[in-house]
């Protein structure tokens, strides 16, 4: 078996294109007579990596001159304490619980100050985005915390939130440049490198710069705080240098694709595959409700655990890998991010089409 279609929530697939790149630069990075992996991080070959990384991460984007690229390490787990730790100088937050990452946020936001759960979609196993049109924004908030795509459930937030004023603040992870996004409606947008972009190891936050000050929580390490990170260019200490390289690659891939709005019709096409044909399927079922999926991460269910585990195992047997859900969904997740190609998600498809028909 050759290179199957994974679609694994994270770490994910990446363009094949950029795999056969990185490898063909592996021994020998463009004339320097060593990998990425060996040289310095303060070196001019790295200098330009980084450089470019973050100039075509700009342009994707559309990112103005008043918000800030970091690369930071330690995940998009480590920004649930960096936030607080950057920005609740009243010691005040409103976060919205639509799922498990967006709690574990709220949990961290809880030791540093008073982080307030103003809306949930718990009660449905967060199988929905609650009407976030008119939410009691407490009037001393910090910022307001969403997570704007919930990798496990499988929703996503369509609109944003009312912040009522308030500075949004955005964990994207999951759905990182999967579409034309207007970051001025952001205070700060991070995502962990590794379900959209590129391999674990590296976390991108964009901030608006007027949040990166000395104004920090007493106790915040030199590390964790923005300004030190933004001060250095992302060159505090070393940073996950390799990971970067291979972002830069799928940031240089996806505007060889036509940027985020061609990318973004082209997730919108894939997902109305696999739902269009969940919804008409009398075996498969989706699991959230229709105005709130994601493009990102589809999960399903059969209702039976053991026909779920008997469609994991013969999809894999037939090249269609990761498919099982998360513990706490059950059933089946398929994540068609960015690199998952269209024909992926069809052969995933016809194979479901096939089991169905098998077990009328
Ligand atoms: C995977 C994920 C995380 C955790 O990322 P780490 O980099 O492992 O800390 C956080 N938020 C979302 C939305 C995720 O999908």
């Amino acid at each position: 078996m050759g290179r199957v279609y994974n679609f694994s929530a994270g770490p994910a697939v990446l363009p094949e294109e950029v795999l056969a790149e990185a490898a063909a630069e592996m021994l020998d990075y463009r004339g320097v007579g060593m990998s990425v992996m060996e040289m310095s991080h303060r070196s001019k070959p790295f200098a330009e990596i980084i450089e470019t990384a973050e100039a075509d991460l700009r342009e994707l984007i559309g990112i103005p001159d008043n918000y800030k690229v970091l690369f930071l390490q330690g995940g998009a787990s480590q920004q649930f304490a960096a936030v607080p730790m950057n920005l609740m100088r009243n010691r005040v937050a409103d976060y919205i619980i639509t799922g498990s990452w967006a709690k574990k946020a709220w949990k961290e936001g809880k030791i540093y100050g008073d982080a307030r759960a103003i809306a949930s979609s718990e009660d449905e196993t967060f199988s929905y985005i609650p009407d976030c049109s008119d939410l009691p924004i407490s009037e001393d908030a910090d910022y307001v915390y969403i997570c704007e795509n919930n990798t496990i459930y499988g929703t996503k937030f369509h609109t944003l939130p009312n912040t009522k004023g308030k500075d949004l603040v955005a964990d994207v992870s999951s759905c990182f440049l999967s579409e034309p996004v207007d970051i001025t409606k952001y205070a700060v947008m991070y995502g962990g490198a590794q379900k959209n972009i590129g391999p674990a190891g590296v976390v991108i936050d964009i901030i608006r710069e007027d949040l990166i000050t000395d104004d920090v929580l007493e106790g915040t390490p030199t590390m964790l705080k923005w300004k030190t990170q933004a001060d250095a260019d992302s060159l505090y200490n070393t940073p996950p240098a390799y990971g970067i390289y291979i972002c830069g690659k799928v940031f240089k891939w996806l505007k060889d694709q036509g940027g985020l709005e061609a990318i973004g019709k082209r997730n919108e096409e894939k997902a109305a595959i696999l739902y269009d044909y969940l919804d008409q399927s009398k075996l498969f079922k989706g699991t959230v409700r229709k105005e709130d999926r994601s493009l990102m991460n589809v999960p399903f269910v059969t209702g039976s655990d053991e026909l779920d585990a008997a469609f994991v195992a013969e999809a894999k047997e037939a090249g269609l890998v990761n498919l099982k859900g998360h513990r706490s969904v059950g059933g089946m997740r398929a994540s068609i991010y960015n690199a998952m190609p269209k024909a992926g998600v069809e052969k995933l498809v016809e194979f479901m089409d096939g089991f169905e028909k098998a077990h009328a």
